[in-house]
Protein backbone atom coordinates (compact mmCIF):
# COMPACT_ATOMS: atom_id res chain seq x y z
CA UNK A 1 0.00 0.00 0.00
CA UNK A 2 1.34 3.36 -0.79
CA UNK A 3 1.76 6.12 2.38
CA UNK A 4 -0.16 8.84 1.85
CA UNK A 5 0.63 11.94 3.82
CA UNK A 6 -1.79 14.63 4.26
CA UNK A 7 -1.11 18.15 5.01
CA UNK A 8 -2.82 20.74 7.42
CA UNK A 9 -5.25 23.71 6.07
CA UNK A 10 -3.30 26.31 4.38
CA UNK A 11 -0.17 24.36 4.20
CA UNK A 12 -0.07 23.02 0.57
CA UNK A 13 0.95 26.77 -0.61
CA UNK A 14 4.66 26.07 -0.57
CA UNK A 15 3.88 22.34 -2.86
CA UNK A 16 1.95 24.44 -4.90
CA UNK A 17 4.59 26.92 -5.93
CA UNK A 18 6.74 23.77 -6.58
CA UNK A 19 9.13 23.89 -3.83
CA UNK A 20 10.38 20.02 -2.56
CA UNK A 21 10.50 19.95 0.86
CA UNK A 22 7.28 19.51 2.96
CA UNK A 23 8.12 20.51 6.96
CA UNK A 24 7.16 17.88 9.50
CA UNK A 25 4.93 20.62 11.05
CA UNK A 26 2.69 21.06 7.98
CA UNK A 27 1.60 17.35 8.01
CA UNK A 28 -1.44 16.60 9.31
CA UNK A 29 -1.50 12.73 9.04
CA UNK A 30 0.81 9.93 7.85
CA UNK A 31 -1.00 7.09 6.56
CA UNK A 32 0.28 3.79 5.33
CA UNK A 33 3.83 2.23 7.07
CA UNK A 34 6.39 5.02 7.61
CA UNK A 35 9.82 3.06 6.14
CA UNK A 36 12.27 5.52 5.85
CA UNK A 37 12.62 6.51 2.09
CA UNK A 38 8.76 5.02 1.08
CA UNK A 39 7.24 6.56 -1.95
CA UNK A 40 4.35 8.82 -0.65
CA UNK A 41 1.64 10.45 -2.05
CA UNK A 42 0.90 14.19 -0.55
CA UNK A 43 -2.60 15.05 -0.14
CA UNK A 44 -3.99 18.82 0.31
CA UNK A 45 -6.04 19.26 3.81
CA UNK A 46 -9.02 18.83 1.35
CA UNK A 47 -7.54 15.44 -0.10
CA UNK A 48 -6.32 16.61 -3.75
CA UNK A 49 -3.41 14.89 -4.83
CA UNK A 50 -0.19 17.64 -5.09
CA UNK A 51 2.83 15.07 -5.43
CA UNK A 52 4.55 12.17 -5.13
CA UNK A 53 8.10 11.78 -3.16
CA UNK A 54 9.42 9.77 -0.68
CA UNK A 55 9.82 10.23 3.54
CA UNK A 56 13.18 12.09 4.08
CA UNK A 57 13.65 12.40 8.21
CA UNK A 58 16.41 15.16 7.28
CA UNK A 59 16.61 17.20 10.00
CA UNK A 60 12.73 18.38 9.90
CA UNK A 61 12.05 17.50 6.40
CA UNK A 62 9.80 14.78 6.58
CA UNK A 63 9.39 14.37 2.64
CA UNK A 64 11.29 15.74 -0.50
CA UNK A 65 8.90 16.00 -3.69
CA UNK A 66 10.08 14.12 -6.96
CA UNK A 67 6.99 15.17 -8.66
CA UNK A 68 3.93 17.80 -8.83
CA UNK A 69 2.17 15.81 -11.22
CA UNK A 70 -0.33 13.06 -10.78
CA UNK A 71 2.68 10.40 -11.99
CA UNK A 72 4.01 7.10 -10.87
CA UNK A 73 7.52 7.01 -9.97
CA UNK A 74 8.37 4.81 -12.21
CA UNK A 75 11.38 3.82 -15.22
CA UNK A 76 9.40 5.86 -17.50
CA UNK A 77 9.62 8.58 -15.21
CA UNK A 78 13.47 8.21 -14.67
CA UNK A 79 13.41 8.43 -18.46
CA UNK A 80 12.16 11.53 -18.59
CA UNK A 81 14.14 13.08 -15.74
CA UNK A 82 17.49 12.16 -16.94
CA UNK A 83 16.55 13.05 -20.42
CA UNK A 84 15.58 16.37 -19.11
CA UNK A 85 19.07 16.71 -17.36
CA UNK A 86 20.95 15.84 -20.18
CA UNK A 87 18.96 17.99 -22.54
CA UNK A 88 19.87 21.20 -19.61
CA UNK A 89 23.66 20.26 -20.32
CA UNK A 90 23.81 19.98 -23.88
CA UNK A 91 21.50 23.31 -23.91
CA UNK A 92 24.98 24.71 -22.04
CA UNK A 93 27.58 22.97 -24.91
CA UNK A 94 28.89 20.87 -22.66
CA UNK A 95 28.62 17.48 -24.28
CA UNK A 96 30.26 19.45 -27.15
CA UNK A 97 32.87 20.79 -25.25
CA UNK A 98 36.47 19.49 -26.67
CA UNK A 99 38.36 20.76 -23.55
CA UNK A 100 35.95 19.47 -21.04
CA UNK A 101 34.53 16.16 -20.38
CA UNK A 102 33.55 16.11 -17.06
CA UNK A 103 30.68 17.80 -15.33
CA UNK A 104 27.46 17.43 -13.07
CA UNK A 105 24.36 15.30 -14.74
CA UNK A 106 22.70 15.73 -12.41
CA UNK A 107 21.93 18.28 -9.40
CA UNK A 108 19.23 17.06 -7.10
CA UNK A 109 16.53 19.97 -6.68
CA UNK A 110 18.05 21.80 -9.32
CA UNK A 111 17.20 19.30 -11.61
CA UNK A 112 14.04 18.04 -10.26
CA UNK A 113 15.74 15.04 -8.64
CA UNK A 114 16.03 15.46 -5.23
CA UNK A 115 18.49 13.78 -3.39
CA UNK A 116 20.18 12.36 -6.27
CA UNK A 117 23.51 13.76 -7.74
CA UNK A 118 25.44 12.25 -11.17
CA UNK A 119 28.46 13.21 -12.32
CA UNK A 120 30.40 12.65 -15.61
CA UNK A 121 33.79 12.22 -15.27
CA UNK A 122 34.90 11.35 -19.28
CA UNK A 123 33.27 7.86 -19.39
CA UNK A 124 33.09 7.19 -15.93
CA UNK A 125 29.40 7.82 -14.39
CA UNK A 126 29.38 8.57 -10.42
CA UNK A 127 26.25 8.19 -8.71
CA UNK A 128 25.69 9.54 -5.07
CA UNK A 129 22.49 9.19 -3.36
CA UNK A 130 21.61 11.10 -0.32
CA UNK A 131 18.22 9.36 0.47
CA UNK A 132 16.83 6.02 0.86
CA UNK A 133 14.18 6.72 -1.33
CA UNK A 134 16.33 6.98 -4.16
CA UNK A 135 18.41 4.30 -3.25
CA UNK A 136 15.66 2.26 -3.48
CA UNK A 137 15.14 3.62 -7.18
CA UNK A 138 18.99 3.04 -8.22
CA UNK A 139 18.02 0.26 -10.65
CA UNK A 140 15.49 2.55 -12.25
CA UNK A 141 18.04 5.50 -12.56
CA UNK A 142 21.07 3.65 -13.70
CA UNK A 143 18.71 2.09 -16.67
CA UNK A 144 17.79 5.70 -17.90
CA UNK A 145 20.85 7.00 -17.80
CA UNK A 146 22.31 3.87 -20.15
CA UNK A 147 18.91 4.90 -22.17
CA UNK A 148 19.27 8.75 -22.48
CA UNK A 149 23.29 9.17 -22.68
CA UNK A 150 24.49 10.01 -25.79
CA UNK A 151 27.68 7.59 -25.18
CA UNK A 152 27.27 4.93 -22.77
CA UNK A 153 29.51 5.03 -20.14
CA UNK A 154 32.92 2.47 -19.64
CA UNK A 155 32.00 2.57 -15.61
CA UNK A 156 28.79 3.74 -13.56
CA UNK A 157 29.56 3.67 -9.93
CA UNK A 158 27.79 4.05 -6.77
CA UNK A 159 29.39 6.59 -3.88
CA UNK A 160 26.54 6.97 -1.98
CA UNK A 161 26.62 6.65 1.69
CA UNK A 162 27.70 3.59 3.64
CA UNK A 163 24.90 3.52 5.73
CA UNK A 164 22.33 3.82 3.24
CA UNK A 165 22.81 0.48 1.90
CA UNK A 166 24.48 -2.51 3.87
CA UNK A 167 27.51 -3.56 1.33
CA UNK A 168 26.24 -3.58 -2.40
CA UNK A 169 27.83 -3.65 -5.51
CA UNK A 170 29.48 -0.45 -6.30
CA UNK A 171 30.71 -0.71 -10.07
CA UNK A 172 26.79 -0.99 -11.22
CA UNK A 173 28.91 -1.41 -14.73
CA UNK A 174 32.46 -1.72 -15.52
CA UNK A 175 35.05 -2.18 -13.06
CA UNK A 176 37.58 -0.07 -11.58
CA UNK A 177 40.29 1.82 -13.72
CA UNK A 178 42.12 5.21 -13.65
CA UNK A 179 39.90 8.01 -14.02
CA UNK A 180 41.70 11.04 -15.81
CA UNK A 181 39.39 13.99 -17.35
CA UNK A 182 39.78 17.38 -18.86
CA UNK A 183 38.65 20.85 -17.43
CA UNK A 184 39.21 23.45 -19.59
CA UNK A 185 42.13 21.59 -20.81
CA UNK A 186 43.61 21.35 -17.84
CA UNK A 187 44.17 17.55 -17.12
CA UNK A 188 43.40 16.17 -13.42
CA UNK A 189 43.21 12.44 -11.87
CA UNK A 190 40.26 11.85 -10.39
CA UNK A 191 39.81 9.64 -6.73
CA UNK A 192 36.27 8.33 -7.44
CA UNK A 193 36.94 5.84 -4.55
CA UNK A 194 38.53 7.48 -1.93
CA UNK A 195 38.29 11.19 -2.84
CA UNK A 196 35.75 13.79 -1.49
CA UNK A 197 32.52 14.56 -2.92
CA UNK A 198 32.56 12.52 -6.26
CA UNK A 199 36.32 12.75 -6.63
CA UNK A 200 36.08 16.44 -7.69
CA UNK A 201 34.73 19.80 -7.46
CA UNK A 202 32.45 20.31 -10.09
CA UNK A 203 31.42 22.95 -8.72
CA UNK A 204 34.67 25.74 -9.74
CA UNK A 205 35.30 25.28 -13.38
CA UNK A 206 34.15 28.84 -14.17
CA UNK A 207 35.78 30.21 -11.16
CA UNK A 208 38.92 28.52 -11.89
CA UNK A 209 38.80 30.23 -15.51
CA UNK A 210 38.45 33.15 -14.38
CA UNK A 211 41.33 33.27 -11.84
CA UNK A 212 43.27 32.05 -14.90
CA UNK A 213 42.88 35.48 -16.05
CA UNK A 214 44.17 37.15 -12.33
CA UNK A 215 47.21 34.87 -12.72
CA UNK A 216 49.66 35.92 -15.16
CA UNK A 217 53.03 37.06 -13.55
CA UNK A 218 51.85 36.67 -10.22
CA UNK A 219 52.77 34.50 -7.13
CA UNK A 220 48.97 32.92 -6.17
CA UNK A 221 48.45 31.10 -2.83
CA UNK A 222 46.01 27.89 -3.88
CA UNK A 223 44.55 27.38 0.00
CA UNK A 224 42.16 24.68 1.21
CA UNK A 225 43.34 23.10 -2.85
CA UNK A 226 42.30 19.52 -2.06
CA UNK A 227 43.81 17.84 -5.60
CA UNK A 228 44.80 21.52 -7.32
CA UNK A 229 41.94 22.53 -9.03
CA UNK A 230 42.69 26.16 -8.71
CA UNK A 231 46.78 25.63 -8.90
CA UNK A 232 46.45 24.10 -12.53
CA UNK A 233 44.56 27.31 -14.20
CA UNK A 234 47.04 29.76 -12.59
CA UNK A 235 50.12 27.33 -13.60
CA UNK A 236 49.12 27.12 -17.39
CA UNK A 237 47.51 30.27 -17.24
CA UNK A 238 51.55 32.10 -16.42
CA UNK A 239 51.47 32.57 -12.52
CA UNK A 240 54.71 33.27 -11.37
CA UNK A 241 54.51 30.67 -8.87
CA UNK A 242 51.95 28.78 -7.32
CA UNK A 243 51.71 27.10 -3.41
CA UNK A 244 48.98 25.19 -2.50
CA UNK A 245 48.30 24.28 0.72
CA UNK A 246 46.07 21.54 1.97
CA UNK A 247 45.53 19.39 5.45
CA UNK A 248 44.57 16.32 4.23
CA UNK A 249 48.26 14.19 2.85
CA UNK A 250 46.17 12.28 0.63
CA UNK A 251 44.96 15.14 -1.51
CA UNK A 252 48.45 16.41 -1.32
CA UNK A 253 49.49 13.53 -2.63
CA UNK A 254 46.44 13.61 -5.67
CA UNK A 255 47.97 16.96 -6.42
CA UNK A 256 51.06 16.02 -7.24
CA UNK A 257 50.09 13.90 -9.59
CA UNK A 258 48.31 16.74 -11.06
CA UNK A 259 50.84 19.09 -11.06
CA UNK A 260 53.23 16.36 -12.74
CA UNK A 261 50.55 15.47 -15.24
CA UNK A 262 49.99 18.77 -16.71
CA UNK A 263 53.74 19.22 -16.78
CA UNK A 264 54.27 22.45 -14.12
CA UNK A 265 55.95 21.01 -11.63
CA UNK A 266 58.63 23.83 -11.98
CA UNK A 267 57.21 26.78 -10.78
CA UNK A 268 54.91 24.77 -8.00
CA UNK A 269 55.17 24.29 -4.16
CA UNK A 270 52.68 22.16 -2.38
CA UNK A 271 52.20 22.23 1.30
CA UNK A 272 50.47 19.59 3.58
CA UNK A 273 49.18 22.13 6.73
CA UNK A 274 46.30 23.80 8.85
CA UNK A 275 45.62 26.96 6.56
CA UNK A 276 45.80 29.29 9.52
CA UNK A 277 49.24 27.19 11.26
CA UNK A 278 50.72 27.80 7.36
CA UNK A 279 49.76 31.54 7.13
CA UNK A 280 51.06 32.53 10.94
CA UNK A 281 54.50 34.54 10.32
CA UNK A 282 53.57 34.60 6.68
CA UNK A 283 55.07 38.08 5.35
CA UNK A 284 52.42 40.48 3.50
CA UNK A 285 53.21 40.69 -0.27
CA UNK A 286 54.26 36.73 -0.16
CA UNK A 287 51.18 36.00 -2.76
CA UNK A 288 49.36 38.50 -4.60
CA UNK A 289 46.52 36.45 -5.16
CA UNK A 290 44.93 34.22 -2.73
CA UNK A 291 42.38 31.49 -3.53
CA UNK A 292 40.26 30.28 -0.25
CA UNK A 293 38.18 27.83 -0.71
CA UNK A 294 37.51 25.75 2.74
CA UNK A 295 35.33 22.79 3.15
CA UNK A 296 31.45 23.67 4.19
CA UNK A 297 31.99 25.54 7.93
CA UNK A 298 27.78 25.55 8.98
CA UNK A 299 27.14 21.93 7.98
CA UNK A 300 23.58 22.82 10.06
CA UNK A 301 21.78 25.47 11.55
CA UNK A 302 23.47 25.46 14.80
CA UNK A 303 26.69 25.74 13.26
CA UNK A 304 26.15 29.35 11.61
CA UNK A 305 27.24 31.66 13.72
CA UNK A 306 30.54 29.43 14.32
CA UNK A 307 30.76 28.79 10.78
CA UNK A 308 30.92 32.50 10.43
CA UNK A 309 33.67 33.28 12.49
CA UNK A 310 35.66 30.49 11.49
CA UNK A 311 35.28 32.42 7.35
CA UNK A 312 35.79 35.26 9.02
CA UNK A 313 39.07 34.50 10.51
CA UNK A 314 40.67 32.51 7.60
CA UNK A 315 39.72 35.77 5.75
CA UNK A 316 40.99 38.43 8.01
CA UNK A 317 44.14 36.63 7.91
CA UNK A 318 44.36 36.06 3.89
CA UNK A 319 43.42 39.84 3.83
CA UNK A 320 46.16 41.30 6.28
CA UNK A 321 48.54 39.01 4.54
CA UNK A 322 47.42 40.45 0.83
CA UNK A 323 49.66 43.95 -0.37
CA UNK A 324 48.03 46.57 -1.54
CA UNK A 325 46.57 45.61 -5.09
CA UNK A 326 46.36 42.28 -3.64
CA UNK A 327 43.15 39.90 -5.18
CA UNK A 328 41.43 37.46 -2.87
CA UNK A 329 39.19 34.70 -4.43
CA UNK A 330 37.26 33.97 -1.38
CA UNK A 331 34.22 31.15 -1.04
CA UNK A 332 31.44 29.62 0.87
CA UNK A 333 30.13 26.43 -0.16
CA UNK A 334 28.10 26.27 3.10
CA UNK A 335 23.82 25.96 2.03
CA UNK A 336 23.14 27.40 5.02
CA UNK A 337 24.82 30.54 4.97
CA UNK A 338 23.10 33.25 2.76
CA UNK A 339 25.38 35.15 0.24
CA UNK A 340 24.58 39.04 1.97
CA UNK A 341 25.43 36.91 5.15
CA UNK A 342 28.71 35.93 3.22
CA UNK A 343 29.58 38.83 2.18
CA UNK A 344 29.14 40.65 5.50
CA UNK A 345 31.71 38.46 6.98
CA UNK A 346 34.30 39.18 4.49
CA UNK A 347 33.44 43.24 5.10
CA UNK A 348 34.01 42.03 9.23
CA UNK A 349 37.25 40.13 8.30
CA UNK A 350 38.38 43.26 6.06
CA UNK A 351 37.79 45.95 8.51
CA UNK A 352 39.23 43.65 11.34
CA UNK A 353 42.40 43.58 8.92
CA UNK A 354 42.58 47.15 9.02
CA UNK A 355 42.44 47.02 5.05
CA UNK A 356 39.91 48.35 2.31
CA UNK A 357 38.23 46.33 -0.66
CA UNK A 358 36.37 46.31 -3.95
CA UNK A 359 34.32 43.42 -4.99
CA UNK A 360 35.32 43.30 -8.90
CA UNK A 361 33.32 39.52 -9.61
CA UNK A 362 30.59 37.57 -7.49
CA UNK A 363 31.29 34.00 -7.91
CA UNK A 364 28.21 30.86 -8.00
CA UNK A 365 28.34 27.41 -8.95
CA UNK A 366 29.06 26.19 -12.57
CA UNK A 367 25.72 26.24 -14.73
CA UNK A 368 26.10 22.16 -14.41
CA UNK A 369 24.77 22.69 -11.08
CA UNK A 370 21.50 24.49 -11.78
CA UNK A 371 19.69 26.20 -8.99
CA UNK A 372 15.19 25.83 -9.59
CA UNK A 373 13.77 29.22 -9.31
CA UNK A 374 11.32 27.49 -6.66
CA UNK A 375 13.88 26.75 -4.17
CA UNK A 376 16.47 28.92 -4.30
CA UNK A 377 18.22 27.28 -1.56
CA UNK A 378 19.50 25.22 -3.91
CA UNK A 379 22.57 27.81 -4.42
CA UNK A 380 24.67 26.89 -2.18
CA UNK A 381 28.81 28.05 -3.34
CA UNK A 382 28.86 31.88 -3.38
CA UNK A 383 32.11 33.83 -3.46
CA UNK A 384 33.54 36.97 -4.73
CA UNK A 385 36.53 38.49 -6.42
CA UNK A 386 37.79 41.47 -4.08
CA UNK A 387 40.74 43.69 -5.05
CA UNK A 388 42.81 45.03 -1.93
CA UNK A 389 43.59 48.20 -1.16
N1 LIG B 1 39.42 24.23 -4.03
C1 LIG B 1 39.31 22.78 -4.16
C2 LIG B 1 38.25 22.20 -3.26
C3 LIG B 1 38.44 22.48 -1.80
S1 LIG B 1 37.59 21.38 -0.74
C4 LIG B 1 39.10 22.42 -5.61
O1 LIG B 1 38.95 23.33 -6.45
O2 LIG B 1 39.09 21.25 -5.94
C5 LIG B 1 38.21 21.84 0.81
C6 LIG B 1 39.59 21.31 1.14
O3 LIG B 1 40.00 21.91 2.38
C7 LIG B 1 39.70 19.81 1.37
O4 LIG B 1 40.63 19.26 0.46
C8 LIG B 1 40.19 19.65 2.81
O5 LIG B 1 41.15 18.61 2.95
C9 LIG B 1 40.84 21.00 3.08
N2 LIG B 1 40.89 21.44 4.48
C10 LIG B 1 39.94 21.28 5.43
N3 LIG B 1 40.32 21.91 6.56
C11 LIG B 1 41.53 22.48 6.32
C12 LIG B 1 42.42 23.28 7.10
N4 LIG B 1 42.14 23.60 8.35
N5 LIG B 1 43.57 23.72 6.53
C13 LIG B 1 43.86 23.37 5.25
N6 LIG B 1 43.05 22.63 4.47
C14 LIG B 1 41.90 22.18 4.99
Amino acid sequence: MTVTVRLKPGRDASVRRFHPWIFSGAIAKVDGAQVKGALVTVLSAEGERIGTGFLSQEGSIAVKVLSFDAEPIDATFWRRRMRAAIQRRRSLGLFDDQGTNAFRLVHAEGDDCPGLIVDRYGSTVVLQSHAEGITAERQSIVEALLEELPVRPDVIYDKSERDLEAGGERYLVGEPRRVEIKENARRYLVDIERGQKTGFFLDQRDNRALLGRFARGKKVLNAFSYSGGFSMYALTAGALHVTSVDSSKRAVELLEENVALNGVGDRHLSVTADFLAYMSGLERGAFDVIVLDPPAFAKHREAISSGLKGYRSINQRALEALPSGGILFTFSCSQLVRFEQFQGTVTDALLRAGRRGTVLHVMHQAACHPVSLTHPEGRYLKGLVVAVS
